[in-house]
């Protein structure tokens, strides 16, 4: 909210008031026996793993930053405003439909695709976290009506995120994975964006584009040993706006991020470029590895259906 707020964006900036997600828009992403097994754990306050730290307030809290999305979302449907920013805590990449790990225990962003779809919307999901959001890959695998895309650093926590894994027999080439050596700078997660995801999403054609926005690839980021500065969120938040089909239909949902001050530079510096904020910021970054994992990726999902035109 620092890094907004250092904006000045005043009257422009729409605070939506967040709501808790009912049952029924949990279970759109979630199985109602892992819904059961949380709130078990949340009240005996036994952590799912080491990680995942649980109190009795857990529960409530996830549930409300799973509605907050949702009321962001329903704010952009009704036209209140050109694109929103869920800042909420716990995150939710991770969660998957029966499993909380990694910080995360409802999926967020899972939640508001998923009611989407309901809708007959047709998502994107960005996730620049530098994690593998391992539980929306799982909760999208074989749905065609989710496009997810996740730059991340390989071989890393949670595992998962290899470059073949394309999504299940009914959703072939709806899960593309750019898995990135650890020293890659922005220059290579902004190629992976122009050079694989835009043809990708271009032929899926979203009605909305969500983003799990985490600010670990920072190279301050303690957690992590990608090299992003805050200037390259900037650069990545201009491809990802261009997925959009209109205005209105672009959120972005806060995952990971662990030192305080790159996350409120990042923040400021990818709201800045999105809504055309003047903003001096970190220089992007360049030179880094990870440019033969960008043009393996485009091997694996541009040019099969390239060859196939012949
Ligand atoms: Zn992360």
């Amino acid at each position: 909210m620092a890094g907004i707020e250092s904006l000045g964006l005043d009257s422009d900036l729409i605070r939506v008031e967040p709501r808790d997600a009912t049952t029924d828009e949990l279970i759109s992403a979630h199985n109602t026996t892992y819904l059961r097994e949380l709130a078990g754990a949340c009240e005996q306050g036994t952590a799912p793993d080491p990680d995942t730290y649980l109190t009795s307030g857990s529960l409530s809290a996830a549930i409300r930053a799973a509605g907050a999305g949702l009321a962001v979302i329903d704010a952009l449907r009704a036209g209140a405003g050109d694109l929103g920013f869920v800042v909420v805590r716990p995150p939710g990449h991770h969660a998957s439909a029966n499993h909380a790990m990694g910080f995360c225990l409802l999926n967020n962003v899972a939640i508001a695709a998923a009611m989407l779809t309901e809708k007959g919307e047709r998502v994107a999901i960005v996730d620049w976290d530098v994690h593998h959001g391992n539980g929306t890959q799982d909760i999208f695998w074989d749905d065609g009506r989710v496009l997810y895309i996740s730059t991340h650093q390989a071989r890393f926590y949670p595992g998962t995120g290899r470059l073949l894994d394309k999504g299940g027999p009914d959703a072939l080439g709806s899960t593309v994975n750019i898995p990135l050596p650890a020293g890659a700078t922005g220059d290579v997660l902004q190629r992976a964006l122009v050079e694989v995801a835009a043809p990708v999403v271009e032929q899926f054609a979203p009605t909305w584009v969500l983003v799990s926005a985490g600010f670990d690839a920072h190279r301050d980021d303690p957690l992590a040993d990608l090299m992003l500065s805050a200037g390259d969120f900037a650069l990545l938040a201009r491809e990802v706006a261009r997925f959009a089909p209109r205005s209105g239909r672009l959120a972005l949902f806060l995952e990971g991020g662990y030192d305080l001050g790159a996350v409120h530079h990042s923040v400021a510096a990818t709201f800045a470029e999105l809504l055309g904020a003047s903003l001096q910021t970190e220089p992007a970054t360049s030179g880094g590895r990870g440019d033969e994992v960008v043009a393996m990726a485009r091997r694996i999902h541009i040019e099969p259906r390239e060859d196939a035109l012949w």
